[in-house]
């Protein structure tokens, strides 16, 4: 047996980020960014008005009401030739370029909105309702740093400064199967005996919300020479390979054998429930990194969150490996066999501003539904056996939705 620890250190001293590549920004959304991007223009590049209004000399502006006459328009666009003479004014459109001579924008809020004249009801202060140039980003400003996270600001910013690719780290491509000679596709009629592929849909979308593309090629039944055909048909596309099932010690649990014909991966039982067996290794002329999950959904799931996300989020580049972990109060009793690290699915919720939980399964690593209700996994330790209602305990959310 080794520890939950044990097995994920493993995982991450094997399996490396991915070397970065160029995108185009709408492709590089949710990747690291493998570069320094620096601003080579200032942002605003220019003055500008923030109001629709008439951009004046203040100092025509020293009671109210104040009549002046407007020579002209100016909107965002192509900066316009013209100038604000002493007396005078111009219309002008927020984000248009400040016409030379003015200092002060008016907010057409302030006055009668006149075309050819304008009247001022209210005294401006000098140099209101501009926008500097260079306010938000000095040219030559680092403004991403190696190892961000691109969401969709740092994408708007990205453009903003003028860059139409980044270097990133791609998206680790993974390839997920399901093994099991009882597996059928979902949407087709089950004979006797037989059940439904689970894994295969929970595990392919779970890679794609860690933020990899994921192909779900689906089943495959207990049987070694389908089973080798397979992985070896998919090596070429994979920066990593997703098996379920077959790695227990039963008569027909061909991956373990399969597995490690092609490569050097290890099986383990890792002391934690669910997810006791665990595969794990490289196979094919790349050492692709594959990991063997139990069958069970729910040990399959947990086991993913355990070893394969992380395992992702470190081809990604990110840094932080683990979803976000906070102490909660239990509501229930919560219960753990000796010796292992136990996930258990609640509901993590927050009351009069403190972190609650509730179990909303049992322990079985075949309830589903009591998976699919869970949107954290309470981490009880190894050498904890009862965590009694009212303690604390470690909780990762799972997903933001916390009611
Ligand atoms: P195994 O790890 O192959 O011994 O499978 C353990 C349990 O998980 C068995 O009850 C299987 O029927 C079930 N199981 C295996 N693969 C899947 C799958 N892809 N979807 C749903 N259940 C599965
Ligand atoms: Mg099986």
């Amino acid at each position: 047996m080794r520890t939950v620890d044990e097995h994920l250190a493993e995982v991450l001293r094997v399996v490396q980020p991915l070397a970065p590549l160029e995108l185009s920004l709408l492709d590089a959304h949710g990747c690291v960014l493998a570069e320094d991007v620096t601003a080579i223009a200032p942002l605003p590049g220019f003055d500008n008005s923030s109001m629709d209004g008439y951009a004046v000399r203040a100092a025509d502006v020293t009671s109210v009401p104040c009549h002046l006459p407007v020579v002209g328009d100016v909107a965002a666009g192509p900066a316009s030739p013209l100038r604000v003479q002493p007396g005078l004014c111009v219309r002008i459109m927020t984000g248009a370029s400040m016409p030379a001579g003015a200092d002060t924008v008016v907010q057409v809020e302030h006055t009668d909105g006149g075309i050819a004249h304008v009247r001022i009801d209210v005294l401006p202060v000098r140099g209101q309702n501009i926008r500097r140039a260079g306010e938000d980003v000095q040219a030559g400003e680092l403004v991403l740093a190696e190892g961000s996270h691109l969401g969709s600001a740092q994408i708007g910013l990205a453009a903003a400064v003028g860059r139409s690719r980044l270097i990133v780290r791609p998206r680790p491509r993974v390839v997920v199967l399901s093994t099991g000679s009882e597996l059928v596709e979902p949407g087709t009629l089950l004979q006797p005996g037989m059940i439904h592929d689970s894994n295969s849909m929970a595990l392919t979308t779970a890679c794609q919300e860690a933020g990899a593309i994921a192909y779900r090629v689906g089943i495959v039944p207990d049987d070694g020479r389908q089973l080798m055909d397979a992985m070896e048909d998919q090596l070429v596309r994979a920066d990593l390979l997703i098996t379920s099932g077959g790695v227990s010690v039963g008569a027909y649990d061909v991956v373990k054998e399969v597995l490690s014909r092609l490569g050097t991966v290890g099986f383990h039982k890792v002391a934690m429930q669910p997810g006791m067996p665990q595969g794990f290794g490289t196979i094919g002329p790349d050492a692709t990194p594959v990991f063997g999950l139990p069958g069970n959904p729910v040990s399959a799931l947990v086991s993913f969150e355990a070893f394969v996300r992380p395992a992702l989020r470190r081809m990604l580049g990110a840094q932080t490996l683990t979803r976000p972990v906070v102490s909660a109060v239990t509501t229930e009793e919560l219960q753990s066999s000796p010796g292992r690290r136990s996930f258990l699915r609640v509901w993590l919720d927050v009351v009069d501003g403190a972190y609650v939980c509730r179990p909303v399964s049992g322990s079985g690593s075949h309830l589903m539904a009591g998976f699919a209700r869970a949107n954290a996994l309470a981490i009880v330790p190894e050498d904890t056996v009862v965590v009694p209602a009212g303690a604390s305990v470690q909780v990762a959310l799972l997903e933001r939705r916390v009611r």
